[in-house]
């Protein structure tokens, strides 16, 4: 905006404000702006706009005091004046006493009135002079000569004593009274008094239109362009800097002072406006994502309980109060489980807090309940069937895991077991007494065909046991025909040494112990391959999954070294025991061994390996693997290598690789193969969990 213009406006608006403030009666005025005179203006005009400015305050303010003074120092100097003027006439009296008694004695004497009229005229033509008596004293009649008219009031009088020599001695022989007026002297102190206030009434009413006209050009009119500025001043718009009309002084003055701070005053107000702004629109937005979420949270919350309570499981909102797991974690303990079977009191505790807040109809329908009510509650019933799964739930929760699922079964009001699935989820994050939702399903049937599914492998694994046994008889019968045959050749030698005229007891004793030892060995085959045979229900134990290599590489000396192989079995001394049947898995290396042992032999491969070994892959897991230097799996037979019927051999059942699965997965293991040998041939490879068991 040009300066011209801008200050325009500024006028304007001091304007508008003073009409405004005219309206406004009884208003009392704040601030009322007094902008700057132009040149065309007449003086009227701008007296009438400064009346009610600063302007006028100082004009009174200057007057007055300058008047007060002027009227001090007139009267001190009129006082001076006075006192001047009185010494005067008491000095013209006091010649008058001194110079005339003696002249006017010698009048007197003589009683010439003439002489003596003369005499007093001359004293009275004396200033200020009123009126002059000489009177004779000591005389019946005496003699009176008055010039002049006494007054009464502001006069000076003296009475002097006129003495004459008689007989040689002064003898007083009459009085001379003379008068003298004050009024003259006050007259002239009146004339100077008046002339000097006048001069100063004016020279003072002059100086301070001056000083007012000087104060307007320097202070005022900036002060209304400042006023004007302020109050047209909108901080919600980026405006330009306040200017003031006037050649910048050399040196900041105090104005310039004013209008610096007041741009900087513009400008933080801006900035903070500004700033307001932006915190406003943060505001706004805060809020509005504030709804959103309270209503996405509001919708959440319904959908939450049109789930809990619509879907077909059975829900239950459960609580307790676990902040004793902080205190305990506090003390370094990590195996909950162990410490609260330490202190059974502090599990009774955890679980008695355990409380049934709200549950679904699905809930109602699954513990045969009449209604919700007889659900809620303590939530201890759910757990009598199952208490290691309590336990384990416990402990998952120490461990701060937001979810446990696990089997379990729980007893119904009506008095039936049933087996659930029972899933555990918990809000996180997890507090001492956040809220936990208890879902079941009910897998009775679901556990029932399970287990006629594992009854049935079991039969089919045995089958399979039975065909492999077919298979291997040749082995079998070589593995008990050895032993059976170093009996007979003992018991033949035993004879022989008994035939003797003198029988040898000492040999014969010999003997019979090795037969005894090969009578141990054979049933020792016997039994392993009637463990093979027998139909037993699986039995899981703790077993070491080297040891188990061990058998089955016995199992299969006969075969191993009928088809010339070199087995390598690595021991690893640190693997933990496994819980699993020992017979199952014994199955499964027997299998995966006479599979490679078969495909070594029908490649023709020359150096026949077979290695197998123990590692623990991971905590808590083991891993078997048997790898062979024979052709390895083709590429084509990887996708169906484990599927049941799969057999590239002439005659093959293809029932081995996925019986060792199903094996395997019952165990929670997992069964795999890649080509990845050193010996270039096929690895087949096994896992088993260990954390299973300890339990
Ligand atoms: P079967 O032995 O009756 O064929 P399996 O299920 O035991 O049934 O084996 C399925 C197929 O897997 C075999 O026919 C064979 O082609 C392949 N196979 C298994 N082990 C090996 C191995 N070590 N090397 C190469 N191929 C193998």
């Amino acid at each position: 905006m040009p300066q011209d213009q801008g200050e325009a406006q500024a006028e304007a608006r001091v304007k508008e404000i003073g009409d405004e403030n005219d309206r406004r009666e009884g208003v009392p005025d704040v601030y009322t702006p007094v902008p700057a005179a132009t040149a065309a203006e007449p003086w009227t005009a701008l007296f009438a706009r400064m009346r009610r400015g600063i302007a006028a305050r100082l004009l009174i303010g200057v007057l007055l005091f300058s008047s007060a003074v002027t009227l001090l120092l007139t009267a001190g100097q009129l006082y001076l004046d006075y006192r001047y003027d009185v010494n005067l006439i008491e000095q013209r009296l006091k010649e008058v006493g001194a110079g005339y008694p003696g002249i006017i004695g010698e009048s007197l004497w003589d009683l010439d009135r003439t002489h003596l009229q003369i005499e007093l005229e001359g004293i009275l033509k004396l200033p200020d002079m009123r009126a002059v008596e000489v009177r004779e004293t000591g005389t019946v009649d005496p003699l009176v000569v008055t010039v002049g008219r006494r007054q009464t009031g502001s006069v000076l009088t003296r009475e002097l004593p006129i003495t004459h020599v008689i007989d040689g001695a002064p003898r007083k022989i009459g009085t001379l009274y003379v008068e003298a007026t004050l009024t003259g002297v006050y007259q002239r102190l009146l004339d100077k008094g008046l002339i000097i206030l006048v001069s100063q009434a004016a020279k003072t009413f002059l100086v301070s239109l001056f000083i007012i006209f000087i104060f307007h050009r320097l202070v005022t009119r900036h002060l209304a362009v400042v006023a004007a500025f302020a109050s047209g001043y909108d901080f919600h718009r980026p405006s330009t800097a306040l200017r003031l009309r006037r050649r910048p002084p050399a040196i900041a003055d105090e104005l310039d002072q004013v209008v610096t701070s007041f741009n900087e005053l513009c400008a933080s107000l801006q900035t903070a406006y500004g700033n307001l702004q932006k915190a406003n629109a943060e505001l706004e937005r805060d809020i509005a994502i504030r709804i959103k979420n309270e209503n996405a949270l509001r919708e959440t919350e319904q959908r939450y309980r049109h789930l809990f309570h619509n879907m077909p499981v059975a829900l239950l909102e459960m609580r307790g109060n676990f902040d004793m797991y902080d205190g305990l974690r506090a003390q370094g303990i990590s195996d909950s489980g162990a410490y609260l079977d330490q202190h059974p009191e502090l599990f009774r505790r955890l679980v008695d807090a355990i409380t049934i807040e709200e549950v679904n109809d699905r809930s109602v329908e699954l513990f045969h309940a009449r209604d919700a009510k007889e659900l809620v509650g303590s939530a201890a019933r759910f757990w009598s069937e199952s208490p290691g799964t309590l336990r384990r739930a416990l402990e998952s929760r120490f461990r701060g895991e937001s979810r446990f699922e696990e089997e379990m079964r729980v007893a119904t009001l009506d008095g039936h077991v049933i087996d659930v699935l029972c899933t555990i989820s918990r809000l996180q994050p997890i507090s001492g007494n956040s809220p936990t939702l208890f879902g079941l399903v009910d897998i009775t049937e679901r556990v029932r065909a399970r287990e006629k599914l594992q009854q049935l492998e079991a039969d089919f694994a045995h089958a399979a046991r039975v065909s492999m046994l077919g298979e291997l008889t040749a082995s079998i019968a070589h593995e008990i025909a050895q032993p059976i045959g170093a009996i007979a050749t003992c018991a033949e030698a035993s004879l022989r040494w008994l035939n003797r005229p003198e029988p040898e007891v000492a040999e014969v004793l010999e003997l019979t112990r090795r037969a005894l030892a090969d009578t141990q060995r054979a049933t020792a085959i016997i039994a392993r391959i009637r463990a093979m045979a027998v139909r037993e229900a699986p039995h899981r134990t703790l077993i070491s999954l080297d040891e188990v290599i061990r058998e089955s590489l016995l199992f299969l000396r006969y075969e191993i070294q009928s088809n010339d192989v070199t087995v390598s079995h690595t021991f690893n001394p640190g693997a933990p025991k496994v819980l699993a049947d020992r017979t199952q898995i014994q199955q499964v290396i027997v299998n995966l061994a006479i599979n490679a042992m078969q495909a070594m032999a029908h490649a023709g491969t020359v150096s026949r390996k077979i290695a197998l070994s123990v590692a623990i892959p991971e905590p808590g897991m083991l891993r078997c693997t048997v790898e062979d230097n024979g052709p390895g799996i083709g590429l084509e037979n990887f996708s169906g290598l484990f599927d049941r019927f799969f057999t590239t051999k002439d005659g093959g059942l293809g029932l081995g690789l996925s019986i060792s699965r199903s094996i395997i997965e019952a165990h929670g293991g997992r069964i795999s193969v890649d080509n990845e040998t050193i010996h270039r041939g096929a690895r087949f490879y096994f896992t088993l969990p260990t954390t299973n068991a300890a339990e």
